[in-house]
């Protein structure tokens, strides 16, 4: 009999999280409509409130509520000067969008191949670096945080700027301190997908006073009318470049979805703390993700990396009878997951709106990046060999239970 009794609701974290208070938001803001727009002289819009609240609670200095996350990346590397000439080192595997911002801004991003932990492997991080770096961007996807600490080292030592892309890790922690606070910058995204979210959007952060304005310059050319406190010292002079401002019904829900995270993420890490204590210790085919600090890991994802590609083919299959249906997270001949560096043809083949070729032509570009398809082996073939699968606070413990007697049940049949 297969281990799977019960169907494990996959959903979106929001299909759970969401009730009134979020409808309530949104109604309270149409039936004034004169609070639609952010700038009104005094800061007490939603956008205000998300971006004071959102530094309460994860101990950020400054945050700045923006479209996307990708708009939010834009503004971390515009924040640090980083434009054309410049190289920024992305994970092979990440969202297409964190080697978008560098190019977005002029910059040229350069793949560095992951590890185990599904995040930046810290050697390859350091072979990658050549005199035009300028800084490293670190993603911690489904809310694993990466090996934080030994990337931080390595840009610490070449004089690098940190980036990181927590797009996908709200509420991760790295040794107690929310991830990316740590760094020069950091990005959120509110997308539908995301551990909290507002439909679409996203938070900018940064850490140093003048860093931020920079970004908030990149976030809106009319900041320097609409927002206060804006430096025109000849340090930071403001300059004029893309439109990220927010909708405030958005900042509305993203008020409300904040107050719920950290009950969203401590019932998704007890989940997946029960699926792990429910599993067999000592795994035949198979090793569990590594995690670099396992207390911070927010807990919404759980993944293995099966010892060799015929092992997942088998422990897929075995798994399909069980119940749990599964599939390697690279799967070349099926669909063309953009979080895998070679599906990402626009950047593998230098596409460039017109003919000059930007950002790669760039005269001040003195590197020669080269990308290809197979350029990052070692990250296909552990991407090949993970299998994971999402954890929702919807998901109950007897799902977990009988994910990790499947699992078992598969290991032990071959
Ligand atoms: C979702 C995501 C982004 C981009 O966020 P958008 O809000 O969709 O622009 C960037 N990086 C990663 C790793 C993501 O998962």
């Amino acid at each position: 009999m297969a281990a799977i009794k019960h169907p494990i609701p996959y959903q979106n974290i929001c299909q759970v999280s969401f009730d009134e208070q979020e409808i309530e938001a949104v109604t309270k803001l149409l039936r004034n409509p004169e609070r639609l727009f952010r700038h009104r002289g005094e800061e007490t819009s939603e956008s205000d409130y998300l971006e004071k609240e959102v530094c309460a609670l994860t101990g950020a200095k400054h945050a700045l509520f923006v479209s996307s996350g990708t708009s939010a990346l834009s503004c971390c590397l515009a924040a640090l000067r980083i434009g054309p000439g410049d190289e920024v080192i992305v994970p092979a595997y990440t969202y297409i969008a964190t080697a978008a911002a560098v190019i977005d801004v002029g910059g040229v991003p350069v793949l560095a191949e992951i590890d185990e932990t599904l995040g930046l492997d810290p050697a390859d991080v350091e072979k990658k670096i050549t005199p035009y770096t300028k800084a490293v961007i670190m993603t911690h996807m489904q809310g694993v945080p990466g090996r934080l600490g030994a990337v931080r080292e390595i840009a610490k030592k070449h004089g690098l700027y940190m980036v990181e892309d927590c797009c996908q890790a709200i509420g991760a922690r790295y040794h107690g301190v929310y991830c990316g606070v740590e760094s020069d910058a950091f990005a959120w995204s509110l997308n539908y997908f995301k551990t909290i979210t507002c439909g679409e959007g996203g938070i900018f952060f940064a850490r140093d006073d003048m860093a931020f304005q920079l970004g908030v310059c990149q976030s809106d050319p009319a900041n320097l009318m609409w927002k206060s406190g804006l430096l025109d010292d000849g340090v930071v002079k403001p300059f004029s470049r893309a439109g990220y401002r927010a909708n405030e019904m958005s900042a509305a829900v993203g008020r409300v979805q904040l107050k719920k995270l950290e009950g969203i993420v401590a019932k998704t890490r007890a989940l997946k703390k029960h699926l792990i204590d429910n599993l067999n210790p000592d795994p035949k085919h198979y090793k569990l993700q590594y995690r670099d600090d396992p207390e911070g890991d927010a807990g919404i994802s759980f993944a293995v990396i099966c010892n060799s590609a015929e092992e997942t083919k088998t422990m897929v299959e075995k798994l399909a009878e069980e119940g749990l249906e599964l599939g390697s997270l690279y799967n070349a001949k099926g669909f063309p997951d953009r979080h895998i560096y070679s599906y990402w043809d626009s950047i593998m083949n230098k596409v460039s709106p017109t003919d000059a070729g930007y950002p790669w032509k760039d005269p001040a570009y003195k590197g020669n990046v080269e990308y290809s398809k197979d350029m990052c082996p070692r990250t296909l073939d552990i991407l090949n060999r993970s299998l994971r699968l999402a954890i929702n606070p919807g998901m109950s413990e007897v799902n977990m239970e009988e994910i990790a007697a499947a699992i078992n049940a598969a290991d032990a049949s071959f």
